[in-house]
This record gives structure tokens, C-alpha cells and sequence, in this order.
């Protein structure tokens, strides 16, 4: 039987094969300094370089050393969910693999844990190295989410965070498809703080998050968390029924003046229609994104499905290779089909 941990740090993967010996080596020495038992738990985001095999061999010869393989990309949220699905410790705490969350960190999230806190999450103070179209999007889709939001997300803060057992089992019960997770801890509640760093470069490779990937994710975000974007139709329905109502009896009094000619010709209606037309549909796709997620809901499919698993003890290994962690209730069928 291995020592139980008391801190899981859990970090997704994809393609990451130039960070994970360095990743490895820091955080040995980080978490070893604790003199507490750990375990690290690499989730493999059905990565096509090196990845896999190095991160299996290091499970190979480091019992604290657990991995979970992907049977394809489900998304970093999703990897995410299945490491925090699998981690054992009373203390779980979210890492990029890439490095650019400096593993020393941990120590005073710690730190905060052991004074009270449930959630220590890690603001980035300033960022290094990244482009300032990622940094202006960054920064404005913080501020946006901040505002529009039902819970208190802070800005500036990632996924890197410490979160106590508490929590975890909380997030282990949230199975939603869409899956935010800094705002899902938000939500959860207790006892939260942040501790400020800088964000380093990334160690080795690019940034696995192209901007098809940050639009659906803010998307994500905002639909979780937020009914802003359905309530603006009504101001703005609004706005356009009162103009309306002032036009008409305006247009009515300007005709009787100036003659037929006014307002006359098609130009006016046809530039109006499309205007009309584009809020509309603008309207509609954003119902559209509600519903769409709404139905990802009630189609019930696993969040991600797993290929394989290493360090883990039997009977986790043996189980079955959708996330366990949604039961389903005894003599009930899930109406699972397969592909479906
Ligand atoms: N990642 C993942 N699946 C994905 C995309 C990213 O598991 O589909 C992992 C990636 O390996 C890294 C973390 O998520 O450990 C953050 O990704 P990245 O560094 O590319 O994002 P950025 O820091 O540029 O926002
Ligand atoms: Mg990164």
C-alpha cells in the first residue's frame, strides 16, 4: 500500500515533450522540501509527440509518478477534470506543464492553505513573453467575465491554484460539459485568497491554445456563468421600440410638411432591413450558444474517455474507461449508446 498523499499536483499534456524532464525535475524539489507525501498526476490530452512514452516511463520508476491517458484531445478543461477526478491528496493543486506557472509557487500556496484558506489561486501580476494580442485578449476577456458574472471570478488568475479537499469534492460533483474551471471553483465558495507571481515564458514549444480555442473558451466561460448576453435582447428591443415610437408620429408630422418625397425610395427600408436583419441574427446565434450547450447537457455523454492509466492502484486501473466519477444510479440505465 503506498503512502497516502497529502498534496496532488495535477497537470495536463499536450505535446509537451520539451518541458516534462525539467517539470519533473523542479517539482520533485519543490514537493519534496514539504516533507509531506505527494503525488503527481500527468493527464496525457491525447498528445502525438513524445509526451506519452516519457511520461510513462517516468511512472515507470517513480511510484509517485501517476498518469491517465486521453483516448484523444478532449481540451485542457477536460484534462484538468480528470486529474482532479484522480488525485488522492487532501490538497489538490492545478500546474500547466509548460512552465510558465513556476512550480516554487506551490510553497506559498501552501503556506496560505495551512493559515485557513480552501483556495489559493495565483494572480499573475505581470506576463513575460507572450504576444500583446494574447495580452490585450487576456486582459479584456478577464475584466469582461469579471463584470458580467454571477460569482466573483478574479481577474488575472489561471487555473494554477491550490484548492483544499473540500473543494475538490465539490468540483468532482460539477460533471457540466463546458467546463470553466477557475469559475466553477469561484462558485464552490469557502474560505479563497491569491498570492501574486510573475508569468515566466514558456519553457519549450508553442502555446496549444490558438484563438479558435480562446474564443470557444471565453464562450464557455461567459454561457457558465453568466444570462448577460440573453438579457441585453430586452434593452435593447427596448431602445429599438421606443425610437420607433417616436419616429412615427416624427415621420408622420415631416410628410405632411414637406411632401411625399420625404423618407421616400428604397434605399432607406433596404439599409434599415439589413440593419434590423444583423441584430437579429446576431441575437439568435447568441440563443444559439445556449441552446447548443444545453443540449451537450442532455445528450449525458462521459466527459472524456480514458485509453489507458499507469501508477494508479487495481482497482482504479481496472475500472471502466468513462469518468467515473458521474454514478449512475443502481438499476437505472444511463441510456448511453454507443456513439451516441
Ligand atoms: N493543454 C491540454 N490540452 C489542450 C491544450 C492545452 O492539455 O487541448 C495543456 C498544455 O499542455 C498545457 C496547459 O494545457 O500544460 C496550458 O496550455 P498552453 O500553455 O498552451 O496555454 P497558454 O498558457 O498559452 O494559455
Ligand atoms: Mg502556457
Amino acid at each position: 500500500m503506498k503512502e497516502k498523499p497529502v498534496y496532488s499536483v495535477v497537470a495536463p499534456i499536450y505535446n509537451e515533450e520539451g518541458n516534462i524532464d525539467l517539470l519533473y525535475k523542479r517539482m520533485v524539489t519543490v514537493m519534496d522540501s514539504t516533507g509531506e507525501p505527494w503525488e503527481l498526476i500527468l493527464v496525457n490530452d491525447g498528445s502525438r509527440d513524445r509526451s506519452p512514452e516519457m511520461i510513462n516511463e517516468l511512472a515507470a520508476r517513480e511510484p509517485r509518478i501517476k498518469v491517465v491517458h486521453f483516448a484523444r484531445n478532449f481540451g485542457h478543461q477536460t484534462a484538468v477534470t480528470a486529474g482532479i477526478d484522480h488525485a488522492a491528496g487532501e490538497a489538490v493543486i492545478l500546474i500547466d506543464a509548460d512552465l510558465q506557472d513556476p512550480p516554487e509557487l506551490i510553497l506559498d500556496m501552501i503556506e496560505r492553505w495551512k493559515a485557513g484558506f480552501q483556495v489559493v489561486y495565483a494572480v499573475r501580476e505581470k506576463r513575460i513573453g507572450e504576444s500583446w494580442f494574447k495580452l490585450f485578449t487576456a486582459k479584456l476577456f478577464y475584466r469582461v467575465i469579471y463584470r458580467i458574472t454571477d460569482v466573483d471570478i478574479p481577474v488575472d488568475t489561471g487555473d494554477f491554484r491550490l484548492m483544499d479537499r473540500k473543494v475538490v469534492d465539490v468540483l468532482v460533483r460539477m460533471r457540466e460539459h463546458n467546463r470553466f474551471i477557475r469559475g466553477m471553483t469561484s462558485w464552490a465558495g469557502f474560505r479563497q485568497t491569491g498570492v501574486t507571481y510573475v508569468r515566466e515564458a514558456r519553457h519549450s514549444g508553442e502555446t496549444k491554445y490558438p484563438l479558435s480555442k480562446m474564443v470557444r473558451f471565453a464562450m464557455d466561460a461567459i454561457t457558465s456563468f453568466s444570462y448577460f448576453p440573453l438579457q441585453i435582447m430586452v434593452y435593447v428591443s427596448g431602445a429599438l421600440g421606443l425610437l420607433a415610437l417616436l419616429a412615427i408620429p416624427l415621420v408622420a408630422v415631416l410628410r405632411l410638411m414637406l411632401g411625399e418625397g420625404f423618407f421616400g425610395g428604397q434605399a432607406t427600408t433596404i439599409v434599415l432591413l439589413l440593419l434590423m436583419s444583423s441584430f437579429q441574427l446576431f441575437f439568435l446565434f447568441i440563443l444559439g450558444q445556449y441552446v447548443a450547450r444545453t443540449y451537450d447537457e442532455t445528450r449525458n455523454r462521459p466527459l472524456y474517455v480514458i485509453a489507458d492509466k499507469r501508477g494508479f492502484e487495481d482497482a482504479a486501473a481496472a475500472s471502466p474507461p468513462i469518468d467515473e466519477a458521474a454514478p449512475i444510479p443502481e438499476g437505472v440505465s444511463d441510456g448511453r449508446q454507443p456513439f451516441g
